[in-house]
């Protein structure tokens, strides 16, 4: 893959391929954005423009992806690129201040080995240990001039202000839902099921990427509107029921992404995790993005009963049997009650008892 093939970030890319071009590389980057649209795939990308071996002044400045170097980037052991990254994706894991120290500061005044720069990616910059970002903020200060440092993060704001005033900044933004489909279907996906992982990924690309390559993501989505389907037969004894398969689907998705050493909330894989057993706090990371596929049904409701276009097309039958005013009107409480569920859990709201309250009212609601 090539930095000017990410899908929806052609201002960011063009920016980072003429600086390259015109010999004007800045010595620290900071790469922001709403979370899962590429900035971690832009940053090994990027890195590979900055030291491939094959491209030469006057070039448009474009990374073969084929010589050692890229090849050595891509498979994060090129000795003078360094991916500092938390070492497991739990949200309280940090990039220890050893790390920081040893494959940083000590070496960030070391010449490269073979390439042209040194670059270091820390991402994201937001989880480093408490007091490890004010080293990084020193070395801002007077970097050797082959040295690039790239810090990624989707929250900006919880950075020391004096952090993003001493890089450069460059932003990246969600993709239209259109480019995202687009390349779905390249990756021979069915059609339909394109269109609608494109549709519930809000533009996120690297989200829609992993979840069309995880089965288990595509298996979740129907089984959670398949449950929709079938929810107003089941009368209020079936709703509890309801509520503890939602859970089942956000548990079978967290233990997958387990098994596969990766989370859903990360833009990478990182090291494995082994196979620890699903905590809770891994179900409640996966159950947002559950209710996001149940809100996608009774928006689909609306969207059935007023003529528009479906965001899951395939369910196209099944909705039509529901369609009506007394469905409408009914989703639009739905939506509403998913969305307040959803920040509930956020909030670490019980999750059995908030799942149940919603069962309840999607089954009853009249
Ligand atoms: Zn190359």
């Amino acid at each position: 893959m090539l930095l000017d093939q990410l899908i929806g970030q052609e201002r960011a890319t063009t920016v980072l391929r003429n600086a390259i071009r015109r010999g004007r590389v800045a010595h620290a980057y900071l790469f922001r954005g709403p979370e899962s649209v590429g900035k971690s795939t832009a940053a090994l990308l990027f890195a590979q423009y900055l030291n491939c071996e094959a491209i030469r002044a006057g070039e448009d400045g474009r990374a073969c992806g084929r010589c050692r170097s890229c090849r050595l980037i891509e498979k994060r052991s090129h000795p003078d690129v360094r991916f500092l990254t938390p070492s497991d994706d739990s949200d309280q894991s940090v990039i220890p201040i050893e790390r920081i120290r040893e494959e940083f500061v000590y070496d960030v005044n070391l010449r490269p080995v073979i390439g042209r720069y040194k670059i270091y990616v820390i991402d994201p910059a937001d989880r480093t240990a408490p007091l490890a970002i004010h080293t990084v903020l020193k070395a801002l200060e007077e970097p050797p001039r082959y040295t690039v440092i790239v810090l990624v993060t989707s929250v900006p704001a919880s950075l020391p202000p004096t952090i993003p005033s001493r890089c450069q900044q460059i932003a990246f933004q969600l993709a239209g839902t259109d480019a995202v489909e687009q390349h779905l279907l390249t990756l021979a996906l069915d059609p339909a099921e394109a269109a609608s992982l494109a549709r519930l990924s809000g533009g996120r690309i690297a989200w829609a990427i992993r979840a069309a390559q995880r089965p288990e993501v595509l298996a979740a989505r129907r089984n959670l509107l398949d449950l929709c389907a079938g929810l107003k037969e089941r009368g209020l004894p079936g709703s509890l029921r309801a509520a503890e398969e939602i859970k089942l689907q956000a548990a079978g998705l967290a233990r997958a992404a387990v098994e596969a050493g990766s989370d859903s909330s990360a833009e990478e894989d990182t090291s494995g995790v082994g196979t620890a057993a699903v905590g809770e706090r891994a179900v409640r990371g996966e159950l947002p993005w559950c209710l996001d596929v149940i809100v996608s049904w009774y928006r689909d409701l609306l969207a059935a009963g007023q003529g528009g276009s479906l965001l899951n097309p395939d369910y196209k039958s099944a909705l039509g049997q529901e369609v009506g005013t007394a469905a409408c009107r009914r989703a639009e409480r739905a939506i509403e009650r998913i969305l307040a569920t959803r920040r509930a859990i956020q909030r670490n709201a019980n999750l059995d008892l908030a799942l149940e309250s919603l069962a309840i009212e999607l089954v009853g609601g009249e």
